[in-house]
């Protein structure tokens, strides 16, 4: 918990309570956060931030967090602002009066566009004070910003970037030009900001718990809200509902009292990996669990409204509707009742001439994509699918990812007809607690035989999941609640090839610093080359990142010294 002796009182809050607070508050505190490393700190200058919007224009704090993660809204709604960097110097060009080529000079040199065009409006003289910007004009004109296509639209976009250029105050331009060309670098991120605004609801007064709080009392209120805010946005991450339920309720605010709406995408679930049936069925020794077939296809996550309107979300929870409109039409035939639901599946590609046989992921990914405005025509669809339903999150009003699965799967069965060839329940076999041991042979053989019919339907393998006890569906989470055994992993089912590191990119979060992916390749003698087949970057350990880092670095040294390249050979000694 932090300590409560860097909760300063409320600094810079420069407007009457009811206006829109000024963008200059957000700019000020950008500007401390940027110079101050510390984590502590940032979430201090963030929560005072807060506080003051709190206690003046509580109206701004949906849109100052937006502006703070360098968003204009939730990832799942795909919203771009649509404008690039030549744009932006078009703009800067026009209102600071400073010619093109002096800025691009200028961005050798300081390598962001928001500190060249600070340095600019520095350097110019102003007539007339600007007029004050607000944290809602910024925001509403990053909105309209996106919302404009259409022929002309760049010169209507430039028209909306120079009117809030013009506006600039002190180090408000430094800061507005970054959050135009995507680039805050701030260093927050929101696990840091969602912690600040937590914390500035407990400590004003007016959203705490209790009126009167000791020290630690305030403390272990910060702490819990915190998580509780935290594990609301890993469930439902959508700052659109999030926020409002957090000003509503105050410190009262817990993550399972956050309401699902049909139309956000939950993260998903996801399993740890076994090694074969024996490992797995140790893990679950003595409790109830489900065997299911592992569909080799691509995860879907599908929502049905109150209207009826249905959309389609896919592992990375990007809306992908308009690539399955025979899903869209299945799915409205099948539920005659008016119910909201959305449910976790897997949609295969299927060959109906072939009885119904199940068809790779490959072939499915030839499916035509669709855009984001308009579906694939039904006529047009050449790879059929059929869906396989294994959960449900949430139904008619009910959050259900507390509810065990076993509960969750009747849910299921209560609610759908099942159309053999276009929406089944994915193939399961249930092992109850007193069968789970692998003591027990009878159970071996039975998961053995499920297993093999699992892969001998085109399957990858079969998850196992828990039915009554720690039997939740934690989104996001990667669970030992869910375990997959995929035909690969187990000896002597699993096809091998030989292939050689040709290349790697720079690694990014966990990795960055080392290695990873690494591009294959596979020797092909006809031609005498290598070529590329696939790129890998997960089941290594950070020991073998940080051993084969340095060992690229030893022979990029011995490289220059010898002008030869030795990049290739190194990554095959690794391997
Ligand atoms: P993989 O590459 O093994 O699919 P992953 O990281 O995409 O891994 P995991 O959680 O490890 O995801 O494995 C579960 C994936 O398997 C899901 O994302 C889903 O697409 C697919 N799947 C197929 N059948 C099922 C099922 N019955 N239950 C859960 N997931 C299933």
């Amino acid at each position: 918990s932090l300590p409560i002796e860097n909760y300063l009182p409320i600094e810079h809050a420069c407007w009457t309570a009811g206006q829109s607070a000024p963008y200059l508050h957000l700019a000020r505190t950008f500007d401390l956060v940027e110079r101050e490393k510390g984590k502590i700190k940032t979430t201090a200058i963030l929560c005072n931030m807060f506080r003051s919007l709190l206690a003046l224009s509580p109206d701004d704090v949906l849109p100052a967090v937006y502006l703070c993660t360098n968003k204009i809204s939730p990832d799942h709604e795909n919203i771009e602002l649509n404008i690039g960097g030549s744009l932006v110097v078009s703009a800067l060009e026009e209102a600071l009066g400073s010619s093109k080529s002096k800025i691009h000079e200028m961005y050798k040199t300081y390598g962001d566009l928001g500190d060249v065009a600070q340095e600019c409006r520095q350097n110019q003289m102003l007539l007339a004070p600007p007029r004050a910007l607000s944290i809602r004009d910024v925001f509403s004109t990053l909105r309209k910003l996106s919302a404009i296509s259409g022929s002309g639209s760049t010169g209507r976009r430039k028209v909306l970037v120079l009117h809030l250029i013009r506006s600039c105050r002190e180090m408000e331009m430094k800061f507005l030009v970054r959050t135009l060309v995507r680039n805050l670098r701030i260093g927050v991120m929101m696990k840091t900001i969602l912690p600040a605004l937590a914390h500035s609801v407990v400590i004003d007064g007016k959203y705490s718990k209790s009126p009167v709080l000791s020290l630690e009392g305030i403390k272990l209120q910060l702490q819990e809200l915190s998580t509780e805010v935290a594990e609301a946005y890993n469930v439902i991450p959508n700052l659109d509902l999030l926020i409002p339920s957090l000003l509503r309720e105050g410190a009262a605010f817990s993550a399972s009292s956050l309401e699902m709406v049909p139309g956000t995408p939950i993260p998903p679930m996801l399993a740890r990996i076994t090694n074969g049936l024996t490992q797995s069925l140790k893990l679950f020794h003595g409790r109830a669990f489900t065997c299911e077939y592992k569909y080799d296809g691509q995860r879907a996550q599908i929502h049905r409204s109150n209207d009826g309107s249905v959309q389609i979300f896919s592992r990375q929870m990007k809306e992908s509707t308009s690539r399955f409109p025979d899903l869209v039409n299945m799915i409205k035939e099948l539920c005659s009742i008016e119910s909201s639901f959305i449910l976790d599946a897997e949609v295969v590609g299927i060959d109906r001439k072939k009885g119904n046989k199940l068809m790779s992921f490959q072939e499915l990914s030839s499916r035509e994509r669709g855009s984001k405005h308009s579906s694939i025509a039904i006529q047009n669809i050449k790879v059929d699918i059929c869906v396989f339903v294994f959960d449900i999150m949430f139904c008619n009003g009910q959050r259900l990812l507390n509810c065990p699965l076993r509960q969750r799967r009747k849910y299921i069965h209560d609610l759908f007809q099942e159309k053999p060839g276009h929406f089944e329940l994915a193939q399961q076999l249930t092992v109850e607690a007193d069968e789970a041991s692998v003591d027990n042979s009878t159970t071996l053989d039975r998961m053995n035989t499920f297993f093999k019919m699992a892969c001998q339907s085109s399957c990858e393998g079969i998850m196992l999941k828990t039915l009554d006890v720690d039997a939740g569906y934690s989104a996001s989470k990667r669970c030992d609640s869910w375990l997959k055994v995929k035909r690969d992993y187990v000896e002597g089912l699993g096809d091998s090839l030989d292939l050689v590191p040709i290349g790697a990119w720079y690694g990014n979060g966990r990795k960055a610093g080392w290695f990873s992916p690494f591009l294959m390749a596979c020797y092909n003698p006809e031609y005498e080359e290598f070529q590329s087949v696939c790129r890998v970057m997960s089941g290594f350990s950070d020991e073998f990142y940080k051993e084969l880092l340095f060992i690229c670095l030893r022979s990029l040294v011995k490289m220059s010294l010898k002008g030869e390249i030795l990049f290739v050979s190194t990554l095959v000694y690794c391997f």
